[in-house]
């Protein structure tokens, strides 16, 4: 299951810190981790409330994030205001446990900064100065596709071409994924590339013979 959250400066030090690949345990007053279910959700708590939240450092960034299904069916989606605000309610004594189901990297998917914040974000990798993206091992999982959400890139940004999938990564994700772009992925917007892997196995059908299934640790 994909998974979204709305994090903070201080939360994004803390990923930091254990490589992106857990998040940090609840402080006492945080009995419950509510990660959401759509970007759009993420977006709007990161934009319109850690921009102006102090202990936010002024910043808000959406991490998007892969949890087996099985795990993820422990935790009902509840509605907090109609389908557009879904999230999970997972207790803080079960973190841990969600950690280890978490597949691949805790990612940045976009970032905001408010008027107050004195940092200055990466345009290619969405993290402030000073910060490193996940380190890929060469036999490990990479980033996940924005198409098919396999972990099959070294970098973000870079122009790999996807081998699950045949998607171009230029740089475009969810903040934009409607936009046709006109680069390597031609009249392909990233929504449409996604419902073709759905549907045919590919970004575009004319990719079908160039795909292949990902390796276990891709998955
Ligand atoms: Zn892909």
């Amino acid at each position: 299951m994909l998974l979204y959250r709305p994090t903070g400066l201080h939360e994004l030090q803390l990923l930091a810190g254990v490589g992106w690949r857990a998040w940090p345990p609840r402080l006492p007053d945080q009995p419950i981790f509510y990660p959401v279910v759509t970007f759009s959700y993420a977006e709007k708590i990161a934009r319109d409330w850690n921009t102006i939240d102090e202990f936010s450092g002024f910043a808000g960034f959406v991490m998007r994030f892969q949890i087996d299904d099985a795990f993820a069916q422990r935790y009902p989606v509840q509605r907090a205001a109609g389908r557009a605000h879904e999230e999970l309610w997972v207790p803080a004594e079960d973190l841990e446990e969600l950690n280890r189901h978490i597949r691949g990297f805790i990612e940045v998917v976009s970032a905001y900064v408010g008027q107050r914040a004195t940092l200055q974000v990466d345009p290619i990798t969405k993290l402030p100065a000073g910060f490193s993206s996940p380190i890929i091992a060469p036999d490990g999982p990479g980033l996940s596709c924005p198409c098919c959400r396999t972990l099959t890139l070294s970098r973000r940004s870079g122009f790999e071409i996807c081998p699950v999938c045949f998607w171009t990564d230029d740089g475009q994700d969810d903040p934009d994924a409607d936009v046709v772009r006109d680069g390597p992925n031609a009249k392909l917007s990233l929504t449409t590339a996604r419902q073709n892997f759905l549907a045919c196995g590919a970004a575009s059908a004319e990719f079908k013979d160039r795909v292949r299934a990902p390796l276990p640790f891709e998955r």
